[in-house]
């Protein structure tokens, strides 16, 4: 390939958003086959706004707000900080966790106010013998058919509570995976969340294969596998989980929005955040290779 009509590709990629790191990374993205495509802050807007709480018959709402709140306001993840808007909405100030742990691709645990407080996953309670009672896991179960994310609270050796959060789909999801397909491309959703939820956002946009609840370690062992299977494997990303499959893949993007973390580890930083750049992006590279060829 000459550098010249790399360095014009690069050009003409800024223009349309699309930094990337060097003229070499457009031959890498010719081979591409397979995309694999993280959905919080990727396919879906990333922001999350809490939507409905429920609790068990002995629970107190603003106590379960109030205790959940406090230990999510120590957490990063778009589900914590929509249950802190949320719960301050509700309670007012929260008060400072004594203790804070971030349990990775599950949830945090601490201590709020005396009380050894749990929010995340089922199984994150499970590993405490805490079980949802029926009605809690019914209300969870329903949630997640819509699509939406609902995370357990527990506390004082007890499961009191679930807090339903929604995350919509971007406007641009949709088009861009169909731009991705016309090109010949796989799409498959990567997820830390449950499969019903990864289904229910991967129908909405169009995408047919779904890998969920992957541990955040566990997505660069994904992307490994593909190639392993002779993939030529493109993924796109926003969070420091994504960072070491973003790292691992033959071609990494990041989502402009995403973190600093994600925009190291990758090769083109699609500015605007929109998905519909990946597909603009590997067209370029295409058409740039061809007019070398
Ligand atoms: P994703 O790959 O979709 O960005 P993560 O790996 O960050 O997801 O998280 C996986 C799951 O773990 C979440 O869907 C949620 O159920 C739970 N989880 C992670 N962090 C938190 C948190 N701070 N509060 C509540 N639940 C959490
Ligand atoms: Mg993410």
């Amino acid at each position: 390939a000459t550098p010249t009509a790399l360095l014009v590709g690069t050009g003409r990629g800024a223009q349309l958003g699309i930094l990337i790191k060097g003229p070499e990374v457009l031959e890498s993205t010719r081979k591409i086959d397979t995309v694999v495509l993280d959905k919080t802050g990727t396919v879906t807007s990333g922001k999350m706004t809490l939507v409905e709480v429920h609790t068990a018959p002995d629970t107190d709402r603003s106590e379960l707000l109030r205790l959940a709140g406090a230990l999510e306001n120590a957490s990063e993840h778009p589900i914590a900080k929509a249950i802190v808007k949320g719960a301050v909405e509700e309670v007012g100030a929260l008060p400072t966790p004594e203790d804070f742990a971030n349990v990775e691709g599950k949830g945090v645990q601490g201590i709020v106010d005396g009380h050894a407080v749990l929010v995340g996953r089922e199984t994150l309670l499970a590993e405490w013998s805490q079980q949802l009672p029926d009605d809690l896991a019914a209300a969870k179960a329903a949630a997640e058919s819509e699509g939406k994310t609902a995370v357990a609270v527990g506390w004082d050796g007890q499961a009191r509570g679930v807090l339903v959060v929604a995350d919509a789909v971007k406007p641009t999801s949709t088009q861009a995976v169909a731009q991705l397909k016309g090109l010949g491309l796989t799409p498959i959703l990567l997820t830390g969340d449950n499969e019903t939820v990864a289904r229910q956002i991967a129908a909405e946009v169009g995408i047919d294969r779904v890998i969920a609840e992957v541990l955040p370690a566990g997505k660069v062992e994904v992307v490994s596998r593909l190639q392993a299977e002779g993939k030529v494997v493109a993924m796109v990303g926003d969070g420091v989980n994504d960072a070491p499959a973003l790292a691992q893949a033959d071609l990494g993007l990041a989502m402009g929005s995403g973190t600093d973390v994600a925009i190291e580890a990758s090769d083109i930083t699609l500015v605007r955040g929109d998905l519909r750049a990946a597909a603009d992006a590997i067209r370029l590279s295409r058409r740039t290779l061809g007019t070398i060829k």
